[in-house]
């Protein structure tokens, strides 16, 4: 089948996709509407819906207080093993609490504490911003003398593997980064730079909010120290839903996280004055937990691990992979430049497309007028100059895809993005 822009090679491309089933597992109101931000905020499974009902009407309606005798006191840790058959970690590495900034600002301050004497906490100039302010403020409450080192960029894309190996040095302490960038995608050889770390005596933490769910992850494999994530990107866990930390199961009590709230203590029902770190991963909650919110993620999570992480980084990378083609051949005459690693392996599963007017050809994406098309398609824009086109490889199609980049060429080619206004609104 040789590779075109036509639409029915598009066509081909699903018919042949053996996950393409999944895309009805999931609401779709709109056939008209395109989602490539499956990446900062998943879509809906049917089965969620019914679920969620459920657990209103029933547990909490109907059997009040006594749901944390039935599952929801747990519910934390039933997940977190879940979620560890996503991400390659043992049943009881994981736990689901608080927001990926809570846990990211829990983890590094434990980290740093542990490891007495170093002083450099490394990062890297893509990570999301909420990531380094937090190390800065762990920093600053520490008051310990530590500093914050970011491994640069040459290209504006991606790490070569000398910047990475001279930022990390003995005096590092910890090693905290996102798997996968939130602009570039480029995404890091978790193991190899773990074992760097490693070698100079650095414990490592990863970011995983734009990884799980769609990038395979062998963390207990690959000697990963702690990790942090989304659940309401790639999980379709819901707007909102808690994050998710996983601690090695052999530093689980050598660490000691910050807040010390009665969730984290042995016997949070003892009442006792002074608090007592539980044993293993409980330790790493603080209080009580987020029940409705947290239970749209179990369902969602089923379907993920029906779909099977293997199968599903199969997709996305066919997926990535036309997307770059189409661009390539329909949108750098237009002035675009490609902003992510044309090398599969180092690509997580969205593509940044960059050009001059991003914001407003993202706004006609957004909101066309109704005389010119009823297609709407909603990538998002990453200042300065990305379009951000995410692929949830569970329902992104490659018809989705392909409508997507011709209505991108249509707005520049006919200067339909010059209609709209240059001034940004709040959330982009
Ligand atoms: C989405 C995302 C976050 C979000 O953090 P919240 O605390 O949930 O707001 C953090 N870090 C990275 C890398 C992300 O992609």
């Amino acid at each position: 089948m040789k590779q075109t822009t036509e639409e029915i090679y598009a066509s081909q491309l699903d018919n042949q996709d053996p996950l393409a089933k999944f895309r009805d597992q999931f609401i779709i109101a709109d056939p008209d509407l395109i989602y490539l931000d499956g990446n900062s905020l998943g879509r809906l499974p049917k089965v969620t819906i019914p679920h969620l009902q459920n657990l209103i009407e029933e547990e909490w309606g109907k059997g009040l207080i006594e749901g944390w005798n039935k599952g929801w006191f747990e519910m934390p840790t039933r997940l977190g093993s879940r979620i560890a058959r996503l991400i390659g970690a043992r049943d009881d590495e994981v736990v689901v609490c608080d927001t990926t900034s809570v846990n990211l600002f829990k983890l590094a301050a434990a980290a740093l504490k542990y490891q007495a004497g170093k002083k450099v906490l490394v990062s890297d100039e893509f990570n999301f911003p909420t990531d380094l302010y937090v190390f800065q403020g762990v920093i600053d409450i520490l008051n310990a003398g530590h500093q914050l080192d970011l491994i640069r960029s040459e290209d504006s894309i991606s790490f070569s593997e000398e910047s990475i190996n001279k930022t990390i040095t003995e005096n590092t302490a910890l090693v905290a980064l996102t798997q996968v960038a939130f602009k570039s995608a480029f995404m890091y050889d978790i193991q190899k730079v773990t074992k760097l770390a490693h070698q100079k005596g650095a414990l490592t933490m990863w970011d995983l909010s734009h990884s799980v769910g769609a990038v395979p992850l062998k963390l207990n494999d690959w000697d990963v120290d702690l990790a942090v994530g989304c659940t309401y990107k790639y999980l379709n866990g819901g707007p909102g839903s808690p994050a998710f930390l996983f601690v090695r199961k052999e530093l689980q009590n050598e660490l000691f996280p910050p807040i010390w709230g009665w969730f984290a203590d042995q016997a949070p029902f003892a009442f006792n004055l002074d608090f007592s770190p539980a044993d293993g991963i409980s330790r790493y909650q603080i209080s009580t937990p987020h029940i409705l919110s947290m239970a749209g993620i179990e369902p969602a999570l089923e379907i993920l691990l029906e779909a099977g992480t293997d199968q599903l980084r199969e997709k996305s990378v066919k997926q990535t992979d036309y997307l770059i083609y189409l661009a390539q051949q329909l949108l750098l005459p237009l002035g675009f430049e490609v902003g992510s690693p044309l090398d599969s392996s180092r690509r997580g599963s969205h593509v940044s497309l960059r050009h001059p007017e991003a914001y407003r050809i993202c706004r006609a994406l957004i909101d066309p007028q109704p005389e010119d098309t009823t297609l709407k398609v909603i990538p998002d824009f990453r200042a300065p100059n990305n379009i951000r086109l995410g692929i949830a490889p569970l329902y992104t199609s490659f018809v989705d895809i392909h409508r997507a980049l011709k209505r991108l060429q249509t707005i520049v080619e006919d200067g339909i993005y010059q209609n709209y206004s240059k001034k940004q609104l709040k959330v982009t």
